[in-house]
């Protein structure tokens, strides 16, 4: 039933259970917290956390992550080890972003934090990652206006109970002072990314996202997701958002694969 035809007192009851779940959630917050306090055990690995950090990690799960480094790809922000500027990736696909930046390698333990936000519904794993993320952004001297993050259709999301890539957004734009809008919809259901190649994802995605916020005309964005694979999800996200009329798309994501053509390990990633 759409908004205009429910009566006033269903609209009243839906905005009264809306405060209802609003505040039985603050309660449930704050008692979690005060049994599980944050930044008092690490994320990854539930030890106490003995040396004070900002990211909720202990140091020795600290010194397994993975970090890209400094020398990646000018456009998806692998890891590069030899002096060429560009990726085989990037050297043959022409992408509709400018640049992917990611703080993480997908990898062991980025891997984990990534599988246990999604697959584990450990949502607080947002507040990790997007910490990690807003660094990258600051570090990588990106400069955009509004961020935007992946959508899922209805019912993936009413599957998995929340978007992930919504979470991270929400964290990042919260750290950075920027505006998150729910500027994209996905307008169909896409088959599993995982065991298709580069062709065959942009082919899987092709119009599978439409802008619908007039607002990011002439804005430069920053589409915001979990995972960067081969970047079909982000260049069909920013072929729509250009189509809405933004001035560029910049793509932030908490892990890069290192691999250039996907040979995952059946996770079930959104492969960006
Ligand atoms: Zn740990
Ligand atoms: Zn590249």
């Amino acid at each position: 039933m759409t908004d205009k035809r429910k009566s006033r007192k269903e609209r009243g009851d839906g905005a009264r259970k809306a405060r209802l779940k609003n505040a039985i959630g603050k309660v449930r917050n704050s008692f979690l917290n005060a049994l599980f306090p944050r930044y008092v055990t690490c994320d990854v690995c539930g030890e106490e956390i003995t040396v004070k950090s900002r990211y909720c990690l202990c140091g020795e799960c600290m010194n397994k992550l993975e970090f890209v480094g400094e020398h990646v790809c000018l456009v998806c922000g692998v890891p590069m080890s030899d002096e060429a500027e560009y990726c085989m990736r990037c050297q043959n696909v022409q992408s509709e972003f400018v640049r992917n930046r990611s703080p993480f390698v997908y990898d062991n333990t980025a891997r984990d934090i990534i599988h246990r936000l999604k697959f584990g519904g450990k949502k607080y794993l947002a507040e990790t990652l997007g910490a990690f993320m807003s660094d990258e952004y600051l570090k990588s001297r990106m400069n955009c206006d509004i961020a935007v993050y992946v959508p899922m259709t209805e019912a993936e999301e009413k599957k998995r109970g929340f978007n992930q890539s919504e979470l991270l957004a929400r964290e990042v734009g919260g750290r950075l002072n920027m505006p998150v809008l729910p500027a994209l919809v996905k307008t169909r259901e896409t088959a599993t990314q995982k065991t298709l190649g580069g062709k065959e994802r942009a082919e899987n995605l092709k119009d599978a996202f439409v802008c619908t916020f007039n607002e990011v005309k002439g804005r430069r964005i920053l589409l915001i997701d979990d995972v960067f694979t081969t970047g079909a999800t982000a260049s069909a996200c920013s072929a729509a958002l250009l189509k809405g009329g933004a001035r560029d798309v910049s793509v932030l994501t908490a892990a890069v694969t290192k691999l250039k053509i996907p040979v995952e390990s059946g996770d079930g990633t959104s492969a960006i």
